[in-house]
């Protein structure tokens, strides 16, 4: 039998969870005092003991836990995960026969009924992400679930338990199956990537931005000097040159993205003699380019959330606007920015305010041609909006 706590809702809070919000907060029970571990099946109850929601208590850096149902019958169990895990593949039925690309989202947190635990599917592996030991403690059940739906050459896993959602570095990520080359080469919209599946906690590729890339490809890229900032592994970056990009220019900071980009260029057989990759702050580049009066006709950003660099502090709520600013200084003029932010505690208005902001500080006019969030495979739950986390926008700068 699964221990099993009751806790009692906060009035303020019943409404919400009654309507099926998914995320437990802590502020949403009166005392969380009875809980010693992580995974224990919590009942949520109301002041007069009924009973409303059943989820588990699990600690991560959005919450204490996840709702998992509203049937007070229903046992968290591997048919419980089976059932989750067999309607999310029947969601992904087509990304299943696309020839053309061979890596998605199968599972998405709360968006398909399990927060906490994603699914990523690379070219016959799948990698499991655990966002805390609550969730973890399911691993037998999960794992057994999607091992009897699924045909699989091998799987993964990353633990990113602790309240910042870091990850957890274990000797390897491999679970079961066959272990993968390292790298496997998936496919996206026909372009390669090389994925490394077991290597530190980032595989290579950001999967939610694939509609991005391919707009960037297919509409943007043509004749275009392209610069792309917080560039990563390159991926904006291949996708523009093979849209036709004059030259493409990347910019991190971090020293492995300069092999890592050159892979992916190299594995698409493209030029790299004809491509910039700089190993820099992003903000030294900026005076850099406005010392040399160096221009392009796009530019791409799409930084972390939080980042620290022996210069700077950058954090997207405080620095944005800012960051914007510098971004339409060495855009031409008719030129695009795609900007970018995959902070979830402000929505898609709040960032139109930041770059209307940063054109009207810099005394420039523009206009918004193109907005993104995140696309089909990363389900989210109507009765959490804020799980739509992406924000992309094109604008055209006049
Ligand atoms: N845009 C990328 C993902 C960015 S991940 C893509 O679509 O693939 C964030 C990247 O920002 C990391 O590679 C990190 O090294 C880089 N970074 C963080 N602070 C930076 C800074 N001040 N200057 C340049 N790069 C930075």
């Amino acid at each position: 039998m699964q221990k099993r706590v009751n806790l009692t809702i906060n009035q303020k809070y019943l409404k919400k969870y009654l309507n099926g919000y998914p995320l437990l907060e802590k502020e949403s029970v009166k005392s969380w005092n009875n809980i010693t571990k992580e995974g224990t099946i919590v009942n949520l109850l109301d002041s007069k003991k009924r009973f409303i929601a059943k989820g588990y208590y699990g600690k991560q850096n959005k919450g204490y836990g996840w709702v998992l149902t509203l049937n007070e019958k229903e046992k968290i169990d591997k048919p419980y995960f089976s059932h989750k895990i067999s309607n999310a593949i029947k969601y992904r039925e087509s990304f299943f026969k696309d020839k053309t690309t061979t890596a998605f989202r199968l599972f998405n947190s709360e968006g398909d009924g399990v927060g906490g635990l994603t699914i990523d599917y690379f070219n016959s592996f799948y990698m499991i992400t655990w966002y805390s030991l609550g969730i973890y403690r399911f691993k037998d059940d999960i794992l057994n679930a999607l091992k009897s739906q699924v045909k699989y050459k091998g799987i993964y896993q990353k633990k990113r338990f602790d309240s910042k959602g870091q990850y957890i570095d274990d000797t390897t990520d491999f679970i079961c199956g066959k272990e993968a080359p390292s790298p496997i080469i998936i496919k996206e919209n026909s372009v390669n990537f090389a994925i490394y599946l077991d290597d530190g906690a980032m595989v290579g590729l950001f999967l939610d931005q694939r509609e991005v890339r391919k707009t960037i490809r297919d509409k943007y890229a043509k004749d275009k000097s392209v610069l792309n900032t917080f560039s990563y592994t390159g991926a904006f970056s291949v996708f523009a040159s093979l849209g036709g990009a004059k030259k493409t220019t990347s910019v991190d900071l971090a020293k492995r993205s300069l092999s890592k980009t050159k892979e992916q260029f190299n594995i698409n057989n493209i030029d790299i003699e004809k491509q910039d990759i700089i190993v820099q702050d992003v903000f030294s580049y900026f005076k850099y380019t406005i010392r040399k009066d160096i221009k392009f006709d796009m530019v791409i950003v799409d930084p972390p959330s939080f980042a620290r660099s022996k210069k700077h502090t950058f954090s997207v709520a405080k620095d944005y606007v800012k960051l914007l600013k510098d971004i339409v200084n060495i855009t031409n003029k008719g030129g695009t920015i795609v900007a970018s932010t995959n902070y979830s505690n402000f929505n898609m208005n709040k960032f139109k305010l930041f770059i209307d902001r940063a054109f009207k500080e810099s005394n420039r006019k523009y206009k918004i041609e193109k907005s993104f969030s995140l696309p089909k495979d990363f389900r989210v739950s109507p009765k959490f909006k804020e799980g739509d986390y992406l924000k992309v926008l094109f604008i055209n700068c006049i």
